[in-house]
């Protein structure tokens, strides 16, 4: 199949040409259709195999345009390096529309963060620690999360972020569309995706 034969808009469709891509990937074959009819998906893939794009399309997709102050969309990550990595192909992605994305992690202050999300933000892309962080001091507004995306669940579940992930579902809103995203399937990511996904699809690369 080709990107065209997906519901993508025009917008994303010239970004992803001059992103330089020409096909889907096998996980964007399989992600993107179930994820836009609304399913719940729990992707085994590894990092290579375009597992980014698998649910950044539908989801700008879905966020269509900047609305509001708070975000719709949150996308946990477990290293600074990834939260940029996932920020900077969103943004590729995003380039002709006015959808926002913020990015938010530790190691560095928080005072440009802050002001990105003051700003409006329509997508919030965070490690576990930072993004409670700022949800505790107030800055971060979950009442209007209607996505959550788990990428490399794994590698977050051994940097010990079980706690603020529990956290973080305890707080935002029931009715939702999760996706999670793991290189592997050990019976930790099985037990967390019982607590994660409703239903979900399973996807493996
Ligand atoms: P990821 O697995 O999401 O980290 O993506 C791995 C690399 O593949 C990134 O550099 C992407 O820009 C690139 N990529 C993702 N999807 C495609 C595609 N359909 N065609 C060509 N390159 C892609």
């Amino acid at each position: 199949s080709t990107f065209e034969s997906f519901k993508l808009n025009r917008q994303l469709l010239n970004a992803i040409e001059e992103a330089g891509y020409s096909d889907p990937t096998p996980i964007q074959e399989q992600a993107i259709p179930i994820i836009q009819a609304g399913h719940d998906v729990l992707g085994i893939a590894q990092t290579g195999t375009g597992k980014t794009a698998a649910y950044a399309l539908p989801l700008l997709m879905k966020i269509k345009f900047a609305q509001g102050t708070h975000a719709r969309a949150l996308i946990l990550a477990p290293t600074r390096e990834l939260v940029m990595q996932i920020t900077a192909a969103i943004k590729q992605f995003s380039v002709y529309t006015d959808i926002r994305t913020v990015a938010l992690f530790g190691g560095v202050g928080t005072k440009a963060q802050i002001e990105g999300i003051e700003n409006g933000v329509d997508i919030i892309v965070a490690t576990p620690g930072r993004f409670m962080d700022l949800y505790l001091k107030e800055i971060v507004i979950v009442k209007h999360l209607n996505t959550l995306v788990l990428d490399e669940a794994d590698k977050m579940m051994d940097m010990g972020f079980m706690p603020q992930i529990r956290r973080m579902l305890e707080i935002v809103p029931r009715k939702r569309q999760n996706l999670l995203f793991s290189a592997t399937f050990a019976d930790k990511v099985e037990h967390l995706s019982h607590e994660f996904l409703e239903f979900p699809t399973r996807i493996e690369v």
